[in-house]
């Protein structure tokens, strides 16, 4: 059993397609054992992408990432980090496959609609990062 952190941006929240996302989540079995709605600070969003500080797009991408509510959940299940990654598609939407939540939704290289962990390593930091042990029903 593997774990996930899922992230919907600001962008998706802000267009209404929290549904949406979830949708596709418990379709492909991607099963939510923690869920909740935050609204991250400038610091914590540089704290949650400290790996990307040297990136030229660090700083807009804090911003976007602290600019309005977003849901964060953990998911759980075999190899549910490369299974989440494929749901959600390529980084850039223009290069994601059809069917993807990025090629459905994104409208922008950083408003791409979701995060995902990309490692068992990051989701350790990521899920800890947001929850504690109490928030996660397992
Ligand atoms: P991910 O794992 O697919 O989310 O991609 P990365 O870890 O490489 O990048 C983290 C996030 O930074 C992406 O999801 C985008 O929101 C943003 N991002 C990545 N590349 C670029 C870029 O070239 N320009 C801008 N403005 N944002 C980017």
């Amino acid at each position: 059993m593997e774990r996930t952190l899922s992230i919907i941006k600001p962008d998706g929240v802000g267009r209404s397609i929290i549904g949406e996302v979830v949708k596709r989540l418990e379709e492909n079995d991607l099963k939510i054992i923690a869920m909740k709605m935050i609204w991250m600070t400038k610091k914590q969003a540089q704290g949650f992408y400290a790996v990307h500080k040297e990136r030229p797009f660090f700083d807009s991408l804090t911003d976007f990432m602290s600019s309005g509510p977003a849901v964060v959940m953990v998911l759980e299940g075999d190899n549910v980090i490369a299974r989440y990654r494929n749901i959600m598609g390529a980084t850039d939407y223009k290069e994601a496959a059809e069917g993807t939540i990025r090629k459905d939704f994104a409208t922008d290289i950083e408003k791409n609609v979701v995060h995902g962990s990309d490692s068992p390593e990051s989701a350790a930091f990521e899920i800890g990062y947001f929850f504690n042990q109490f928030e996660i029903a397992v």
